[in-house]
């Protein structure tokens, strides 16, 4: 994979790999800074390395210059509350630091071939970090063989190439690697959309029509997001042929009216959690039918299996375990979480409830407190954990409301305080400090938790507002 990227990037005719608002990079100016970047890594001896910022294309440059050097980048928006970045950081031994600063060394004019390529097969490639149920984040440790496995099997689904990829995510989702992968594997650009671009209606719109995109890479929320514009249809972006969501549920209504908006789209539902490389499933779907998550990709077998890690029958519900050529290597920290062995190999127990009909598979829903949000996947018992660990609160319950189509309307945290001087305001001012904003819950401070008949915290009742 990275060979052929380097191919790309040196040996083709000048292209326009990359564009951040007006700015455009050709592939000749991106191989440029990755040798540069190279030549600063394999001096170093970390075998980590840390790569903060946003959409920058010292990003993407750091990215490939870690993984012809060897090492393992672990990318961390720059938007992050510093406590969370302490948190992660803390979590990465002997690494080195990248960040804007990087630029004068990156765009040196004088510069050195790649001499060799030190990534292997078995070497965590990046690692990921994402809600942990603990109150930390949790890293997720990707060896290059599951990248390479999940890059090849996206170029077959996409089909494109030398086209436009818009790409939505940051780069510390790995919904992104999608973007990063493919772009540069099929000499296309890749289009970002950077986060003031995304806070903007009217810049963001203007975005979407420069772009000229042929595939985007979305989440379904985003999609809707965008759908509430009328003018979000083909007349904005002539060149849209396809979309590729992952990462939540898509609804009929979300295909049908991507449908109507544009001609002749293909709309592409993947599934996969972050510990196994992006996607293990995916599906063309239609509005006619219900929508599935699709068939395993080649080289992954996913069994639905009950508590016992038994298979269960078809239409059957049970929990997705993922086996195969995408399963990660694991957390930092040693954390086990859900991965596992079955039939005596490496597997990863999901979490998400599904069940085959027909050869395809259907997702349900999850078995634990963890949720999406805006398209953000959050552990419910990590913001818990940071609220129960404030001197000012004695006892919290985090939940959430959510709409008929089963999308998360909003995250409620239910608190008890120490005293009753505090109030809302400042037990959101302490979470900011942690958590990223799509984590702050609607705070309501009440007295005492209602209990249901098996002693557990009334849930209903508080969604109920019978407190
Ligand atoms: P992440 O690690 O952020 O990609 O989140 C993974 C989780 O998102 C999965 O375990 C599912 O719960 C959910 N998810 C991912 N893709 C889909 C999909 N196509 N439909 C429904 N839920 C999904």
């Amino acid at each position: 994979m990275i060979e052929k990227i380097l191919d790309n990037l040196k040996n083709a005719s000048e292209y326009e790999c990359y564009q951040i608002e007006d700015r455009i990079y050709t592939n000749k100016e991106l191989y440029k800074f990755i040798c540069n970047l190279y030549e600063y890594l394999i001096s170093k001896q970390e075998k980590n390395v840390i790569v903060v910022g946003h959409k920058e294309i010292y990003m993407i440059a750091s990215f490939i210059a870690c993984s012809c050097a060897g090492k393992t980048y672990i990318p961390i928006d720059k938007y992050t509350p510093v406590k969370r970045k302490e948190k992660i950081i803390k979590q990465i031994e002997s690494s080195i630091l990248i960040d804007e600063s990087i630029e004068s060394i990156m765009t040196k004019s004088e510069f050195k071939e790649i001499s060799q390529i030190f990534i292997k097969d078995e070497d965590v490639y990046y690692i990921i970090f994402t809600s942990g149920s603990t109150g930390e984040p949790k890293g997720v440790k990707i060896m290059y063989k599951n990248v390479k496995s999940c890059t090849s099997w996206l170029q077959k689904i996409c089909n494109i190439e030398k086209g436009v990829i818009l790409n939505q995510a940051n780069y510390s989702f790995d919904l992104s690697v999608a973007d990063i992968y493919l772009s540069l594997l099929t000499k296309s650009k890749q289009f970002v959309l950077e986060r003031n671009v995304q806070r903007d209606y009217k810049k963001l719109f203007a975005e979407l029509k420069e772009s000229n995109a042929n595939l985007a890479v979305l989440t379904p929320s985003f999609a809707e997001l965008l759908l509430l514009d009328n003018s979000f249809n083909s007349k904005l972006m002539p060149c849209l042929n396809r979309i590729l969501f992952c990462g939540e549920i898509l609804s009929k209504n979300t295909v049908k009216k991507l449908k109507e908006r544009f001609n002749n789209i293909e709309i592409i539902n993947s599934y996969g959690p972050t510990e196994c490389t992006f996607a293990v499933t995916s599906n063309i779907v239609n509005e006619n039918e219900d929508i599935s998550i699709g068939v395993p990709k080649e080289n992954v077998d996913i069994y639905i299996v009950n508590e016992k890690l038994e298979s269960v029958l078809e239409n059957e519900t049970g929990e997705i375990l993922i086996c195969g050529a995408s399963v990660g290597a694991g957390y930092t920290n040693n954390v086990l979480g859900g991965y596992t062995t079955y039939n005596g190999e490496r597997a990863y127990l999901t979490g998400d409830l599904g069940y085959y009909k027909e050869g395809k598979l259907y997702y349900i829903g999850r078995k634990d407190k963890q949720i999406k949000y805006k398209g953000y996947r959050v552990e419910l018992l990590e913001i818990e954990n940071i609220l129960d660990e404030m001197d000012i609160v004695e006892k919290s319950f985090v939940t959430v409301s959510k709409s008929e189509d089963r999308k998360v309307k909003k995250i409620i945290a239910f608190v008890i305080c120490r005293n009753e001087s505090v109030n809302t305001k400042q037990i959101k001012e302490h979470l900011k400090e942690t958590l990223p904003e799509y984590m702050i819950p609607v705070i309501r401070i009440i007295d005492s938790f209602p209990i249901n008949e098996n002693g557990k915290i009334d849930e209903n009742k508080l969604l109920e507002n019978k407190v």
